[in-house]
């Protein structure tokens, strides 16, 4: 058996991987990064508009008086007031030391001319308690992760990281009620090795891929939110998964917030800005929620363009500059900015549209983009496994795979970049703290022997169905029934859907490549298991939430229910067997109230409908 023993193992190498190993390395722990992809290539590169952090860097002739405490409010109003107020506060405050530490590594951030960090508008980001926008999201063009990744990765290299890459973590291993560690297949050998440590960080991203729009890359399948879960570990507040506004029509391709935090505006078929109906204060900028909604009305009441399911966002310099005239700002932009700002976005869409976005406005519709939900954990990133906040020793979670949670039942736009930071730091801390003092708790018996015969048994299936069809239907199914808005009936419909898929994926799939190096076919297939699963217990956790909050519309529960649900849910996994064609059986917990700590001194944190 392959093994190896080290203090800290950190499974994903985006940026709160990363963050998480630079820390845990620094305060003396031996580190060994398990990451599935080369590190620079996790989806942390792909985020575009910014981190949020509330510097207050003067802009233009806008003073600017921004503060914590209103980046606190806006998180918790953005969440629709299912964020732990006292995470919501820890995110703020510590947002702003973060992004200047990134500054120091050398981060390439966009200066203001007085050479400070540049920061532009963002959906939901208001000054004074949702007075009026305020300039927040800290950004190196549209391309804030990529740089990100870049500088925290060289950093891990210099503080003498240990990096495996191209290991795949199919499996964690607790013993005695401990986290004790991880399996992983080395993608180029095949070979299963074991990673043995007093403790195990999970940032291994989240699981778009469930839906078929998604501004996903490829690799977000959820792999370890899907092995705790199996393990025993809840998931929580599943039901809410973020459809961002505007993805590219069809291909789900992100186009950054940052576009309308530049002065786009989105508009219907008969050129109307529709965001002035349904958020008449901050207009195109309200919380992505409200954005995705309005524009699934407006497609369900005829009004997309061409009459079909999309509308168009517009950042053409003459229509920006006619709004910025109109509201008496004296904000102008000209090609040469749009070029500067977006020159990513720009593009994706000359390449993939053949459509110029300087002079022509883009097509765009809501693409499935991120999961508030996922492993709970506390401040201190350590997995807690009950309504009581029971710690799993030796186990941790940060960033998206993890539920702190900070983002409730919406994310604002630049808050999971800040997420990966601050939570990522302080889990790296943490560990450095615990590992001085925590012994090595013994490897489970066969550790490797359950998860062994399940790929030995997805290496042998001669059935007749291919994982990529299977993963198209479940795609579409959860589109068309776990989306923007649902019914009970559509979230039963997925919930069986899903089970007859999985039925499928035991009795009939089928796997071409039988070898061992780089199997794709076969990891493929078991991304896809576990898809499945995270696909189950999200249409379980959504239908037993029987209210709209956030990114969880109900038709039939329209509005929210404050007295009896500002709890989370916890989904248990309660199956006959890990892997299988029984259906699993879930226990949901309500019992884990929602921290209100802010709200207990100021009145202004207190739940109440949100006007945008
Ligand atoms: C297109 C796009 C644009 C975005 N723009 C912004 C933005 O402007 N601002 C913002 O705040 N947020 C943005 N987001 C969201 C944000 O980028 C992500 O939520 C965040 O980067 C996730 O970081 P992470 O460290 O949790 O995981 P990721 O960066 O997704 O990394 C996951 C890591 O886990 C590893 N991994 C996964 N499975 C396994 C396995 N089985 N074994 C071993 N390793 C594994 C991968 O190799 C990878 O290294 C954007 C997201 C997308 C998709």
């Amino acid at each position: 058996m392959n093994t190896h023993k080290v203090d800290a193992i950190i499974v994903g190498a985006g940026g709160a991987g990363l963050m998480a190993a630079l820390y845990a390395s620094k305060g003396g722990a031996t580190v060994a990064v398990v990451s599935k992809l080369y590190p620079t290539r996790s989806h942390t590169g792909a985020a575009q508009g910014g981190i949020g952090a509330a510097l207050g860097n003067k802009i233009g002739d806008d003073p600017n008086p921004d503060k914590p405490i209103y980046h606190a409010y806006d998180t918790v109003k953005g969440s629709d007031y299912l964020a732990d107020q006292n995470a919501a506060k820890v995110l703020a405050e510590e947002a702003v030391d973060a992004v200047l530490e990134l500054e120091h590594m050398g981060l390439p951030f966009d200066r203001t001319l007085e050479g400070k960090i540049s920061q532009r508008r963002f959906g939901g980001h208001t000054q004074n308690f949702g007075e009026k926008l305020v300039y927040r999201a800290c950004h190196a063009a549209d391309r804030t992760g990529h740089m990100i990744l870049q500088t925290l990765y060289q950093q891990c290299i210099k503080a003498g990281v240990r990096f495996y890459d191209e290991y795949h973590v199919v499996d964690v291993l607790i013993n005695n009620g401990t986290c004790v560690g991880v399996v992983a297949i080395d993608l180029n050998s095949g070979e299963f090795h074991t990673f043995h440590g007093k403790a195990t960080l999970f940032a291994s991203g989240g699981w778009g891929r469930c839906w078929q729009v998604t501004s996903n890359a490829h690799s977000m399948t959820g792999d370890g939110a899907a092995a705790v879960f199996r393990r025993g570990i809840p998931m929580q507040d599943m039901e809410f998964f973020q459809f961002h506004p505007t993805g590219i029509f069809k291909l789900g391709i992100l186009i950054t917030e940052g576009v309308r935090g530049e002065g786009g505006i989105l508009v219907n078929r008969h050129g109307e800005r529709f965001m002035e109906k349904y958020a008449p204060h901050v207009k195109d900028l309200a919380s992505r929620d409200v954005v995705s909604r309005a524009i699934y009305n407006e497609v369900k009441a005829g009004n997309g363009i061409q009459g079909r399911d999309y509308v168009y966002l517009d950042i053409r310099p003459e229509t920006v500059n006619r709004y910025f005239a109109e509201a008496g700002e004296s904000k102008r932009i000209d090609r040469e900015y749009v070029e500067k700002k977006l020159p990513d976005i720009l593009d994706f869409c000359r390449t993939y549209l053949g459509v110029d976005p300087v002079v022509e406005p883009m097509p765009v519709q809501p693409t499935a983009h991120y999961a508030m939900g996922g492993i709970p954990t506390n401040v201190n990133a350590e997995v807690v496994i009950d309504a009581n906040w029971t710690v799993m020793p030796g186990m941790y979670a940060a960033g998206e795979t993890a539920c702190v949670s900070v983002h409730g039942a919406n994310r604002l736009g630049t808050n999971s970049l800040v997420d990966l930071v601050v939570f990522g730091r302080r889990g790296g801390k943490n560990i450095a703290e615990f590992v001085k003092s925590a012994h090595f708790t013994d490897l489970p018996a066969d550790a490797d022997k359950e998860i062994k015969a399940e790929f030995e048994r997805i290496r042998a299936c001669k059935g007749k169905t291919r994982a990529y069809t299977l993963r198209d239907r479940m795609q579409k199914l959860m589109n068309d029934n776990v989306g923007v808005y649902r019914t009970a009936e559509t979230m039963q419909a997925a919930v069986e859907g899903l089970r007859e898929l999985r039925e499928t994926f035991i009795k009939d799939l089928h796997v071409d490549d039988r070898g061992k190096r780089f199997n794709t076919d076969v990891m493929e297939a078991w991304e896809l298991e576990n898809l499945l699963d995270l696909a189950e217990v999200t249409a379980v956790s959504a239908l037993n939430r029987r209210e709209s909050r956030g990114a969880h519309s109900r038709e039939d529960f329209p509005k929210r229910d404050d007295a009896n649900l500002l709890v989370h849910t916890l989904a248990y996994r309660e199956a006959p067997s890990l892997y299988g064609v029984a259906a699993p059986e879930y226990k949901l917990n309500m019992d884990k109230k929602v921290d209100l700590s802010l709200a207990a001194d100021d009145p202004r944190f207190a739940p109440k409908e949100r006007v945008y």
